[in-house]
C-alpha cells in the first residue's frame, strides 16, 4: 500500500467549495503539475456563495458556476460534499493526509447591529435572510414574518440594495430566477408595503455599485425615493470634499443615479433611501414592531455625531446587512475582532494557508476571489514540495470508517439534475433546501 502514496503528486485539500476554494484549484491546475486536489465542503452543494449568496435574480453573475463546473470533471480533483470540517474530520487530520491545506470558508456570520432587542422575531442578519430566501439548507426553519408590515434594512452596501430588490420584485420580475419556492410564495403573498434602505453616513459615502442602484429605478414598483431630513435637506451638489480621486469619481456616479430618485415622492414610493440615520433599538413584545433611529451628521473634523432627538419608524421586518465574520476553525490561528484568520500573506502556518473572505474579510466581488486563489496556489506552489502522503486514499479511510457518507461529483450532478427538471421555465432550477432532500437526491443517483 504504502509504495502508493511514493509518487511526486502535490496533495492538496481545499475546504470550501465556494469562489475562492474554485480559484485556488484553478490556479493551482494551470500549473500542470503532478497534483491531487480535494474539495471539501460542509453543504452537499458545491458554489458556496455564488450558490446560497448571490441574489437569485442575479444569474449572470452565477454564471461563473459553469467554469466552476467544468473543473470538477478534471481528472486530478475530488469533491467531498456534505463534510464538515471538526465534525466528519478534523483539521490536524487534513494536515497529516496533504502536502497542503487551504481554509477557504468564507465569512457566513452575521455581524451583529449590538442593539437592543435585536433577539426579537422579524431581526435577522443579512446571511440569515438571504440564506432564507436563497434556499440555504441551514436557514429554512427562519419563517420571517411576511404580511405587508414595512421592512427596514440597515447598511448602504450591496447586498441592502439585493434584500430591498427581492422583496419589492414582482413574481413576475423574479419569474428568470432561482429563489426558493417557499420564498417566493412567503414574499408574493405579502410583500412589505415599503422598504427603507437605512445609511448611518450620507450619500457620499455608500458603498453600493452603480448597476445595482440603478437597476431600482426600474422596479414594477416604482422607482425609489430619498427621505430629506435636516442633515440631508437635498442631495450634496458634487463630492468634492473626498480625497482619493477614484473614490471622488464613484461618489459622483453614485449621486448621479441618487439625484434621478430625488423628485419621487417619499409617501408613495414602495422603496425609500433614509441617510444619516443609526439604529438604536428595536422595539416590540415578541416581534418587531419600530426600530428607534438616532439622526446623524459629520462634525467639522469630520466625525460621525449624533443630530436631534431619537424618533420611531414602524416596522415589522428589520434586516441588518452590516457585513460579516468567519468562524474560528480547530488549531488554525484566528483574529476574533476582525473576524478572520491570522496570516502572512496566504500562509497561515507551514503547510496551511488561507483564500478569500476568512482572510481578506467581506469585501469585492466574486471574481476578486481570483487574486486571493492565485496567491494561495503560488505560496504552495514555491513553498511546498510533495512528501508522498496519503492524501484522499486516508481521507477515504477515515470518512469510512467513521460511517460518513459524502457526495461526490456524480451524486452533486444528481442534485444539479433535479433540480433543473424541476423548474418551471424561465426560471433555471428549482432549488432543493433541506439537507434530508440534498442527501435523499444524491442517494437515489447512487441507487438508480
Ligand atoms: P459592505 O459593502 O461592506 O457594506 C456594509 C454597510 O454596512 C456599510 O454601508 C456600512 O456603513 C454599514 N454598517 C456597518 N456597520 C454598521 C452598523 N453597526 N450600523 C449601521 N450600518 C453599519 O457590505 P455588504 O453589503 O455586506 O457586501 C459585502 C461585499 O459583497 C461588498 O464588497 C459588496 O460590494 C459585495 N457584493 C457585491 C454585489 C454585487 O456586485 N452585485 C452584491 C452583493 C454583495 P459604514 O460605511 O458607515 O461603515
Amino acid at each position: 500500500m504504502r509504495a502508493r502514496f511514493r509518487t511526486s503528486k502535490l496533495r492538496v485539500a481545499i475546504v470550501g467549495a465556494g469562489p475562492a476554494g474554485f480559484y485556488t484549484l484553478d490556479a493551482l491546475l494551470r500549473a500542470e503539475i503532478p497534483l491531487e486536489v480535494d474539495l471539501i465542503d460542509r453543504l452537499p452543494t458545491p458554489f458556496g456563495l455564488v450558490r446560497g449568496g448571490v441574489a437569485p435574480d442575479h444569474q449572470h453573475t452565477k454564471a461563473v458556476s459553469r467554469a466552476f463546473e467544468a473543473l470538477l470533471d478534471r481528472p486530478e480533483v475530488r469533491f467531498w460534499g456534505d463534510v464538515e470540517l471538526g465534525r466528519d474530520i478534523h483539521l490536524a487530520e487534513l494536515r497529516g493526509l496533504y502536502d497542503a491545506v487551504v481554509l477557504a470558508i468564507g465569512a457566513p456570520e452575521d455581524r451583529p447591529l449590538g442593539i437592543e432587542g435585536e433577539a426579537l422575531e422579524g431581526v435577522y442578519g443579512s446571511g440569515a435572510f438571504v440564506g432564507w430566501y436563497n434556499g440555504h439548507p441551514d436557514w429554512q426553519h427562519l419563517d420571517p414574518p411576511l404580511d405587508g408590515a414595512p421592512a427596514i434594512v440597515v447598511g448602504n452596501g450591496n447586498v441592502a440594495l439585493d434584500i430591498a430588490r427581492v422583496l419589492l420584485k414582482t413574481p413576475g420580475e423574479m419569474a428568470a430566477s432561482d429563489l426558493s419556492e417557499p420564498a417566493a410564495g412567503r414574499i408574493a403573498a405579502h410583500p412589505p408595503q415599503s422598504v427603507t434602505i437605512l445609511g448611518r453616513r450620507g450619500p457620499l459615502e455608500a458603498r453600493f455599485a452603480l448597476a445595482e442602484l440603478r437597476e431600482l429605478g426600474d422596479l414594477e414598483v416604482g422607482p425609489p425615493a430619498i427621505v430629506k431630513s435636516d442633515e440631508l435637506p437635498t442631495l450634496p451638489r458634487d463630492a468634492g470634499a473626498l480625497a482619493d480621486e477614484r473614490e471622488s469619481r464613484r461618489a459622483e456616479r453614485v449621486l448621479a443615479v441618487l439625484r434621478s430618485y430625488e423628485e419621487t415622492p417619499v409617501e408613495a414610493a414602495r422603496l425609500r433611501f433614509r441617510f444619516f440615520t443609526r439604529p438604536i433599538a428595536a422595539l416590540g413584545e415578541e416581534r418587531i414592531r419600530a426600530l428607534r433611529c438616532q439622526g446623524t451628521g459629520f462634525d467639522e473634523e469630520g466625525r460621525l455625531v449624533d443630530r436631534g432627538q431619537p424618533f420611531d419608524l414602524r416596522c415589522g421586518l428589520l434586516i441588518s446587512a452590516i457585513g460579516y465574520s468567519s468562524e474560528a476553525v480547530e488549531d488554525a490561528p484566528f483574529d476574533s475582532p476582525r473576524g478572520r484568520f491570522r496570516a502572512q500573506g496566504p500562509r497561515l502556518e507551514p503547510g496551511l494557508y488561507a483564500a478569500g473572505w476568512c482572510l481578506r474579510g467581506p469585501s469585492g466581488v466574486i471574481g476578486t476571489n481570483k487574486h486571493d486563489g492565485d496567491a494561495a496556489a503560488a505560496a504552495i506552489l514555491a513553498e511546498v514540495k510533495p512528501a508522498a502522503k496519503p492524501g484522499r486514499i486516508g481521507l477515504h479511510g477515515i470518512l469510512r470508517g467513521r460511517q460518513r457518507e459524502w457526495i461526490d461529483r456524480a451524486a452533486w450532478r444528481a442534485i444539479d439534475h433535479r433540480e433543473r427538471a424541476a423548474a418551471t421555465a424561465p426560471a433555471p432550477r428549482r432549488k432543493l433546501i433541506t439537507y434530508d432532500e440534498l442527501r435523499t437526491a444524491a442517494r437515489e443517483a447512487e441507487q438508480g
